[in-house]
């Protein structure tokens, strides 16, 4: 058995957020209580006051508040504080034993916003999370979080995302079984991903959302012409509107092209090769062409890199990045003939040797999936 740690952004709706946010502040709130209280003990001379004591004694303190009309400790998840007040007993403990500093007051600026969630109430899906109180939300990358015992699941929030930060305890055994044969990639302009084993995966098809974006930029910048003709630097309302809905439409095309690529390198996954082999991208035809170079600003090869890097790692599947010399492309996948010259329109790979008639990208990709044999 092993424990892994994963962190996934989330994304949890209005009403989530603020409850979340409403969360944040009440174990930092409870974090802070604890601290004052072991202050004012000491400042006093009186002894370190037991976990148990003070858990007790913010139990009543909720009651009295919730008596004096203040419920909002009772609006968010119970272990949240409950976590908060146990992280402070951390941190002393930590000080105590020459590990940490003294632990200080979390500022509401300065500290990190983040919160536990009960190991036995927090539910992990393919493609959602389910957290005690506040609900089920859909997580960014599916299938990411492997099956198994969850500790110490916590929720953060950095200014932009928020994330679930998990470990999982993981039995390698159930990943190593039945590999099968490697697969060779090879990745191209008109098909995304060229498999050795004949599967194609295409780009996703985002023209229709990409004129919508163009237009409300043309849109915006009528609106920045104007703000200079006038001399103002103050946008007017529409304008501010106009910009969120940029920023929505430049997220709308990001998550098409991400998920298309997720779908992707879960299926080549799933058939669980021994190895999978890529072409080294920083020396690949594709970004050294100087027309291709417009479509290939879109990431996606990097993209399927990353994602291929950890789903590898963590299903126990080598990948082979192809030396940066490797001819995938001249190369005869059947005779091992190398041709001299290979222009990019040559979609067909005619090899003068065994006479062999194959798709070039197809080619190229068993020449990769050769690499692992
Ligand atoms: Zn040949």
């Amino acid at each position: 058995m092993i424990i892994k740690g994963f962190k996934v952004k989330i994304h949890p709706n209005k009403e989530q957020q603020i409850l979340m946010n409403k969360t944040f502040g009440c174990a930092r709130f409870a974090y802070n209580w604890t601290l004052n209280k072991q202050l004012e003990a000491f400042k006093n001379g009186e002894k370190f006051i037991s976990e148990g004591e003070l858990r007790k004694q913010f139990t009543e303190l909720k009651k009295d508040m919730k008596f004096k009309g203040e419920e909002w400790l009772y609006e968010i998840p119970n272990n949240a504080t409950k976590q908060a007040i146990k992280d402070c007993f951390r941190a002393y403990k930590n000080f105590f034993n020459k590990k940490a500093k003294k632990p200080r007051f979390k500022s509401r600026k300065h500290s990190k916003l983040s919160l536990y969630n009960d190991t036995y109430k927090i539910k992990v899906f393919e493609d959602k999370v389910q957290l005690e109180v506040i609900g089920t939300m859909n997580l960014a990358e599916k299938n990411r979080i492997p099956k198994g015992k969850i500790y110490n699941p916590r929720i953060s929030f950095d200014g932009i995302n928020y994330w679930l930060s998990i470990n999982v305890e993981i039995d390698e055994n159930q990943i190593n079984k039945n590999k099968t044969k490697p697969i060779g990639l090879d990745f191209g302009i008109k098909t995304l991903i060229t498999c050795s084993n004949e599967m194609n995966f295409n780009r996703i098809n985002t023209r229709k959302e990409n004129k919508k974006l163009k237009r409300l930029q043309r849109k915006a910048s009528r609106h920045y012409t104007k703000m200079y003709k006038n001399k103002t630097t103050e946008k007017s309302k529409n304008l501010l509107k106009l910009e969120k809905s940029i920023l929505k439409q430049h997220q709308k095309i990001t998550n098409m092209r991400l998920n298309n690529i997720h779908q992707a390198t879960t299926k080549l996954i799933k058939l669980n090769p021994s190895h999978i082999v890529i072409e080294d991208l920083n020396t690949s035809n594709l970004i050294k062409n100087k027309h291709l170079s417009e479509k290939i600003a879109d990431c996606s090869f990097y993209e399927i890199r990353r994602q291929l890097e950890y789903k590898c790692e963590w299903n126990n599947i080598k990948l082979i990045i192809a030396n940066r010399w490797y001819p995938s492309s001249k190369v005869c996948s059947s005779c091992g003939n190398k041709k001299e010259k290979l222009s990019l329109s040559e979609r067909t790979y005619k090899c003068e040797c065994c006479n062999l008639k194959i798709d070039r990208d197809f080619n190229a990709s068993i020449n990769l999936m050769n690499l692992a044999m």
